[in-house]
């Protein structure tokens, strides 16, 4: 007996888009379903040696039927219980289709557009075929099940043979039109092309049988012939030399579940204590959920080209999070659980070279393209700024001269050590000032003060900057300065007489208004006041914004 579902509202309108798609690149539903396929087998991989299972013969499976208008594709990966067909299949809860419903949102998106940038996986079967049937059966299990659906009408779910572990899908293609011919994916050179330009890195064998002319006694016959379409070198395997820019922004936006090309690609070796491949990659912009706790960070990692884990954190330190991207080591062993990793000498290793080979990327792209770099700043400069506080010595020295500032000179932000060489000879410190942005830093008494003397401040607006001052104490022989805490010093020695024999001279109206004022411990002249009448100071513990951030955290 079939039950009869209906898609999960968001699910039906992804795939009423994907029926009525005019997007010209249909094919991709091809790429799509294999890379289902091979998460699959990988998934299987894990489980076998989990459960002591030998993993055999592992492969996909291509078969067309032109006669019947299907093409069918099998894979041996880990199958679906019934609950996960339903909730794999009827409900949208996966990270790249959930991203692209969450683009899709975004009303001045030209639709059709976005379809070809994303990894928009199972529903993209309905982009060419008027009905899907899938077999599945899952590893372990004797049930066997089959799903199947015309599109928007719902979903129907039945028991059903089969004999193998895996899934099956069964596409029966559209009938052709005026706009499009369904049935080049009936024809086998096409499916062979197709398979080699997306799908040709898939690690297992993509195979189908297809029809070779061949001389038989002297007589020319097509015989069947059991292929296997794919070369099966993971992307990141092949020589770098033969790998476009463009083959790794798209296997960036497959596998990252992003729809913009990475800001930065970073693809390198590394050969020695430790062998590895990473192939990491900066986004341009800051990632979905990036500020929620759902946030995974973490690279994948993988052994002699085998899936061992997503988003593992020891390959990265923390204030990296936004670095995507995956290491292939030879050096790991395939069953390495999540507790093991923590006290894997070669993984630390790995990880003390990513970051440098980062922060040295970084650099360079500071030095070389200053207008990229301020993008990437605005997106992420506040966890190198965390990167500061949270690591130690030799680190930071890289660190620092990746901070960028925005100073009370109104230009664009600058680094420190531009900011120091643009100094007057005569000043030491590094002046900064706290303030909400900085328009209000440019009001503060205090920076008209400084400039009059020549003097600019860097403008702190974010909460973890002050710590990052502390924590830095100096650059370059230069220690940081708060400008808005007491004693400056930057009178002359005739100013500070003058200043003192005027005190002296108003003494009594100094202490009535210290009395008036109960809440401040001092009433003092300062010299500091360009054009303001007065002027709150801290004295030399914390800042007033300071303790703003304590007491937030406090609350
Ligand atoms: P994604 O691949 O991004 O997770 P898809 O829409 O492509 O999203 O697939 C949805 C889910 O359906 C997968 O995460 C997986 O759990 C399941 N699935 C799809 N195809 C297969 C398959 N061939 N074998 C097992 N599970 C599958
Ligand atoms: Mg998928």
């Amino acid at each position: 007996m079939a039950e009869k579902k209906e898609f999960q509202a968001e699910s039906r309108r992804l795939l009423d888009l994907m029926i009525n798609s005019i997007y010209t690149h249909k094919e991709i539903f091809l790429r799509e379903l294999i890379s289902n396929a091979s998460d699959a087998i990988d998934k299987y991989y894990h489980w076998a040696l989990e459960h002591h299972e030998e993993p055999g013969d592992l492969g996909i499976r291509i078969e067309l039927d032109e006669t019947n208008r299907t093409l069918t594709i099998s894979d041996n990966g880990i199958g679906m219980t019934k609950e996960e067909l339903e909730e794999n299949l009827g409900t949208i809860a996966k990270s790249g289709t959930l991203a692209f419903k969450e683009e899709l949102k975004k009303q001045d998106k030209d639709q059709s557009d976005i379809i070809g940038q994303f990894g928009v996986g199972f529903y993209s079967a309905f982009m060419v075929a008027d009905e899907v049937t899938v077999y599945t059966r899952a590893a372990g299990s004797e049930e066997a099940w089959e799903w199947k659906s015309q599109g928007a009408d719902g979903y129907e779910i039945e028991a059903c043979d089969k004999e193998e572990r895996g899934t099956m899908l069964v596409l029966h293609l559209k009938a052709d039109d005026d706009q499009e011919d369904y049935s080049q994916y009936l024809q086998s050179y096409r499916v062979q092309d197709l398979v080699k330009k997306y799908s040709d890195y898939i690690r297992y064998p993509i195979r189908m049988t297809v029809e070779t002319t061949q001389e038989v006694d002297g007589e020319t016959r097509t015989v069947p012939e059991e292929k296997t379409l794919n070369s099966m070198v993971p992307l990141w395997k092949r020589p770098k030399a033969e790998v476009t820019e463009e083959e790794l922004s798209t296997f960036y936006k497959q596998h990252f579940f992003d729809f913009t090309d990475p800001m930065k690609t970073i693809f390198f070796n590394v050969e020695g204590n430790v062998d590895f491949t990473a192939l990491l990659y900066i986004p341009s912009r800051v990632p979905d959920g990036f500020y929620s706790q759902d946030y995974k960070p973490g690279l994948q990692l993988y052994s002699r080209g085998v899936f061992i884990m997503d988003h593992c954190e020891e390959l990265l330190p923390p204030y990296l999070r936004f670095v995507k991207g995956l290491v292939d080591s030879q050096d790991l062993s395939l069953n390495i659980s999540r507790e093991m990793l923590q006290h894997d000498h070669q993984l630390r290793l790995i990880k003390n070279r990513i970051e440098r080979k980062v922060l040295n990327e970084l650099g360079a792209m500071l030095a070389k393209d200053r207008e990229q770099y301020e993008k990437f700043w605005k997106n992420f400069g506040l966890d190198i700024k965390f990167g500061i506080y949270s690591s130690f010595g030799a680190d930071r020295d890289k660190l620092e001269n990746l901070l960028l500032f925005y100073t009370t000179d109104g230009g664009k932000p600058v680094t420190l050590q531009e900011f120091v060489s643009a100094m007057p000879e005569d000043q030491k410190d590094i002046y900064y000032v706290s303030a909400k942005d900085t328009e209000a830093a440019a009001k503060l008494p205090v920076v008209k003060s400084l400039q009059k003397k020549g003097y600019q401040a860097l403008i702190l607006t974010a909460e973890v900057d002050e710590f990052v001052m502390q924590t830095l104490g100096q650059y370059k022989d230069h220690p940081f300065t708060n400008a808005s805490s007491a004693d400056l010093d930057l009178q002359s020695e005739e100013e500070k007489e003058q200043l003192e024999k005027t005190s002296e001279e108003n003494k009594d109206l100094l202490s009535f208004m210290k009395e008036a004022l109960p809440e401040v411990s001092e009433v003092r002249l300062s010299a500091r006041l360009a054009d303001d009448p007065v002027m709150l100071v801290a004295g030399n513990g914390l800042s007033f914004e300071m303790e703003k951030v304590y007491a937030a955290m406090a609350a």
